[in-house]
């Protein structure tokens, strides 16, 4: 088995994930991947393979716990260690509450919020034996300062704070961290679908007035992942262009 330490990343087929897997994989980690999509994982698979690290893909739905438990003991069959995990699959399904229907409550409940129990309750259960590890989270604004149009979205993203801070507190003698980031607007094709009228008005909002990036959100993940980060732990780095002071 490799020497390198091993990072498993979920949702990592395109946008944050995919660039969150290509930068753990610049900085030396072994990457085991997941999302729903087999296809959109190879691609992210060979990219890291470019970059001379070890990468296997390990396709499920996240909100699954009997799915995410399985793909854990292959993880840990394939690689050996669990060193870092980043919980990045998310969905949206927004809409006014008024409007709102229960099974988008419900879905975007389980693939945002119950999908960080599922993988931490499992890699966390490896990395208590190894007696080290770091969890990264994938929160957002809209859980910090909620959002209109958001309510279930804005919910759970809430709630995976709330859960960082908890495992933060429970994992701390075990030597293992726990963070969250939290991304503004980032320029993915979520943003570009915007009207004019509503980037101006994001814009006005936020002091850099630009958009991130989706290298900016890695680099932090790339950081919490990484050594220089080894005395930090529950703590929810918003990264949004300073959107909220
Ligand atoms: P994205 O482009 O939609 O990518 C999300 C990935 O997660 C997709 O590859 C998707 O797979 C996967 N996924 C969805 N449901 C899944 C499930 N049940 N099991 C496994 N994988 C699943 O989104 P993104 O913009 O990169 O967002 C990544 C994370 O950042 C999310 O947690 C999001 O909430 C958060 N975030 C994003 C922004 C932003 O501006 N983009 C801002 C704040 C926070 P498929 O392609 O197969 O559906």
């Amino acid at each position: 088995m490799s020497s390198r330490k091993n990072a498993v990343i979920t949702g990592a087929g395109r946008g944050i994930g995919a660039k969150i897997a290509l930068r753990l994989a610049e900085d030396g980690f072994n990457v085991a991947l997941n999302d729903l999509n087999a296809d959109a994982l190879e691609e992210t698979a060979k990219a890291c393979r470019e970059k001379g690290v070890e990468a296997d893909i390990f396709p499920c739905d996240v909100s699954k716990h009997d799915e995410c438990e399985e793909i854990v003991k292959k993880i840990k069959a394939r690689f050996g260690t669990i060193d870092v995990l980043v919980n990045n699959a998310g969905i949206t399904r927004d809409g006014l509450l008024a409007r709102m229907s229960e099974e988008n409550y419900d879905l975007v409940i389980a693939v945002n919020q119950k999908s960080i129990f599922n993988m931490m309750k499992h890699c966390c259960a490896v990395m208590m034996k190894q007696r080290s590890g770091k969890v990264i989270n994938v929160s957002s604004v809209a859980g910090l300062h909620g959002n209109a149009g958001q309510f279930n979205y804005s919910a759970s993203k809430a709630a995976v704070i709330g859960m960082t801070k908890s495992a933060a507190k429970e994992f701390g003698s075990r030597g293992i961290t726990v963070n969250a980031v939290a991304p503004g607007f980032i320029q993915t094709p979520m943003t570009d679908a915007l009207t004019e009228e509503q980037k101006q008005a994001i814009l006005n909002l936020i002091a850099m007035k630009r958009y991130g990036t989706v290298e900016e959100v890695a680099g932090v993940v790339s950081f919490l992942a990484g050594d220089d980060s080894a005395y930090v732990t529950g703590q929810i780095i918003e990264i949004s262009g300073g959107l909220s002071m």
